[in-house]
This record gives structure tokens, sequence and C-alpha cells, in this order.
């Protein structure tokens, strides 16, 4: 079962093909912990479990996080339980994070699949964002100047999505996905067990 990590800066369009991912069967989307004000759209513990600084703190104290990291001023996580469970009852859990966190996923699990979505143009993605209008004229702002230094970074991926077509976007996830787990290392326990007959 894979860990797949999708990042992308703010606007990239990778919220919407996490969303159409998990419409497949093999999936399980790794919900994250963050101190970031709630937006008038999103639900707590289905979007993000939302929490206060000393919350997210106590959550870093008890070690219930498989990475971390600081944006914008807030704090985002992964919790740790639900990703272990996920792996063991035979799913494929994607995590949509951003890349400090996609860096330290890949650090405890050299496996992980880390794909960067990307949008087909800058300009699109300030489009994208202003159109969404969620933030304030000085987020957009600073999660566009972040969003710079994310793409700079683009080379610790494994894959670069173009997000020109979202379809296309997700078959092309699905068949990375299906071609990661025909990878001859991947595949060691069924030929040991052939050998083995
Ligand atoms: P937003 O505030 O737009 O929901 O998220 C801001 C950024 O934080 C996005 O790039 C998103 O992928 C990332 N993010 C969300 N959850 C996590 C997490 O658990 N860990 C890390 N490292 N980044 C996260």
């Amino acid at each position: 079962m894979l860990r797949v990590v999708i990042s992308g800066p703010s606007g990239s369009g990778k919220g919407t093909i996490v969303q159409e991912l998990i419409k497949y069967k093999n999936y399980k989307l790794s919900i994250s912990a963050t101190t970031r004000a709630k937006r008038k759209t999103e639900e707590d513990g289905v979007h993000y479990f939302f929490k206060t600084i000393d919350e997210f703190k106590q959550m870093i104290e008890q070690d219930e996080l498989l990475e971390y990291t600081e944006f914008c001023g807030n704090f985002y996580g992964t919790p740790k339980s639900f990703v272990d469970k996920t792996i063991q009852d035979g799913f494929d859990i994607l995590l949509e994070i951003e890349v400090n966190g996609a860096l330290n996923i890949k650090e405890k699990y050299h496996d992980a699949i880390l794909i960067f979505i990307i949008p087909p143009t800058f300009t699109k993605l300030k489009d994208r964002l202003i159109q969404r209008n969620t933030e304030t004229t000085e987020v957009i702002n600073y999660r566009l100047t972040r969003a710079k230094e994310e793409l700079k970074l683009f080379k610790e991926y494994d894959y670069i999505i173009v997000n020109d077509d979202l379809d296309q976007a997700i078959k092309q996830i699905n068949t990375i996905v299906e071609s990661e787990k025909l990878r001859s290392f991947r595949q060691k326990e069924v030929i040991e067990k052939m050998l083995n007959n």
C-alpha cells in the first residue's frame, strides 16, 4: 500500500484533485490538524481538525504527529495513527501537505511517492487564488511568494503534474499509483512465494 504525498502551491487545484481521487476505493485521505482559522466552507473533522496552539503543542509533545510544519503563520500536522491504520487496512493513503512535510515523509518512508501539482501558468495560480476569495490580499500575496519558493523545490518530487485539465490530472495520478505498485521492489513477496513453492 502506498503513501502518496500530493503537494502544490495554493491555487494549484490540488484540493479538488484529492477530492476526486478519494472517490476511488483504494484511497483514504489523511485529515491534518491545523491552528489556521476555519474558513466558512470548512468543517471540523472533515477538512481539518482545527486546534488551538496549545492543543497543537500537546499533540507534538505526545508524539501524535507523523510530521508537522509552520506554513504562512499557522501550524499544520499529520496525525500518525490514521495513516498507520490506513496502510494496515490495505488502502493507499493520500497526504495533501506542503513541501517541508513532504520531505519529512520521504525521509521517514523512502518508498513514499511525492507528486507535485502545478498550474499551467503562474498567472492562472494568481487568478484562482483571487477567485477563490477565501483569503485577504495580504495572505494571497504571502501565499504567492511562498508558491515560488515551493516551485523551486520541484526536483525533490518524483512526479510533476500540470493541472490544466482535471480529468487528465486524475488519470495521470492513477497511472502513477498503479505503475508504482508494479515496481520490482514492491513485488518481492510475490516472487518469494513462487520460489518457495
Ligand atoms: P491551507 O491553509 O490552504 O488549507 O493549507 C496550506 C498548506 O498547508 C497547503 O499547502 C497544504 O497542503 C498544507 N498542509 C495541510 N495539512 C498539512 C499537514 O498536515 N502537514 C503539512 N506539512 N502541510 C499541510
